[in-house]
């Protein structure tokens, strides 16, 4: 494992050069102003028609139509949606300057082979582990949130230079940037927000919720005990790993997790788990997700509503009116 830190990283290669932020949502906001902060050259590349436009230039952002963003750029990061990243790649590549250095914050349109860069380009990625909320609100704390970075086309010879040096912009080096491929970035990631942190995580939520619910408990109680409480959980795994939740929860409660644990997250999850796995690595995954885009998404509409339309989500939005300070 090769891990890179502040030290390891001269920015020298980035004085003065414009590094161009194309999208501006989670990630994209959260980098254009960090790299700012940091002393850089940004410009963001947005549709004039879009809603972010102003959002950007209220944050004290220079803002440019896409192709005129990109004409004197040393770095091009896509932080647009990963679906819309090929449709924008081929509408600005001829105002892309030669040697540049095209940026990803996930690798899905490089690894599923929607975007096949120029041979002049670099072609890097920056993935930071955490939403973009994070990053940003880490970087203005003074620390970081840790990336990933790898280097799929080294046209220049420095692509790994200019893409660590990137990361340091953003406050990633502070905790730390190990170095990785596209495929196991994109395969991990995709993995991870299936199995695990998305998917995973909200199905046992709701898998709990109805089990209490329809056993006759009160709904409002059996929200605290699966979604609420699970935060506290989270912040202990997130700081220290299994030693501090075993330290900070009872005997009772490590012991039913323990014994029960292992009863819902059984063999068959396990080889639930590989089925995904798979999907992703032999680009089913990939394929059915760009023919969904493409039909306008009417699967992705209807799960999300019924998600939406979930009793959890009634109990829950009237229980956290009571707690005024937890932020929507
Ligand atoms: P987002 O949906 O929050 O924001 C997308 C932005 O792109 C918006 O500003 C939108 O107006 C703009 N946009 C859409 N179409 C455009 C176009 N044709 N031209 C110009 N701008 C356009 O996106 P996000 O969640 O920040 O994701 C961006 C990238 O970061 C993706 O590759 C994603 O996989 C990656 N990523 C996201 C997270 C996360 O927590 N959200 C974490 C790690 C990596
Ligand atoms: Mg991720």
């Amino acid at each position: 494992m090769q891990m890179y830190s502040e030290s390891d990283v001269d920015t020298s290669c980035l004085a003065d050069s414009q590094i161009t932020i194309l999208g501006y949502g989670s990630q994209g906001r959260a980098h254009a102003l960090n790299l700012k902060d940091s002393g850089f050259n940004v410009v963001v590349g947005l549709r004039k028609s879009g809603a972010s436009w102003a959002k950007a230039e209220a944050d004290g952002l220079v803002v440019m139509e896409p192709n005129d963003s990109v004409k004197t750029a040393k770095i091009v990061m896509f932080l647009t949606p990963d679906m819309v990243q090929k449709s924008l790649y081929e509408s600005v590549v001829d105002d892309i300057d030669t040697g540049a250095t095209l940026m990803f914050a996930h690798g899905f349109a490089v690894h599923y082979k929607q975007i096949e860069a120029r041979s002049d380009l670099n072609v890097a990625l920056i993935a930071p582990k955490g939403p973009g909320g994070l990053v940003r609100r880490q970087y203005e704390e003074g620390h970081g949130v840790p990336c990933l970075v790898a280097v799929d086309q080294d046209a220049s010879g420095d692509a790994l230079k200019i893409a660590l040096a990137y990361s340091a912009g953003i406050g990633g080096a502070r905790a730390g940037v190990i170095e990785t491929t596209f495929a196991e970035e994109t395969e991990t990631d995709l993995f991870g927000e299936q199995a695990v942190l998305c998917g995973g995580a909200t199905e046992l939520i709701v898998a709990g919720f109805e089990t209490l619910v329809e056993a006759g408990y009160q709904p409002e109680v059996a929200y605290y005990e699966v979604m609420h409480e699970l935060k506290l959980i989270v912040d202990l795994l997130h700081e220290g790993g299994l030693r501090k939740m075993h330290k900070f929860i009872s005997d009772t409660a490590a012991w039913g997790d323990m014994i029960s644990g292992p009863r819902v997250v059984d063999e068959s999850s396990r080889a639930a788990m590989k089925g995904i796995l798979t999907d992703i690595q032999d680009g089913t995954f990939a394929r059915n997700w760009i023919a969904e885009n493409q039909n306008g998404m009417p699967e992705f509409k209807r799960k999300m509503q019924a998600d939406l339309d979930h009793p959890i989500e009634k109990v829950g939005a009237d229980l956290r009116s009571h707690m005024d300070w937890l932020e929507d």
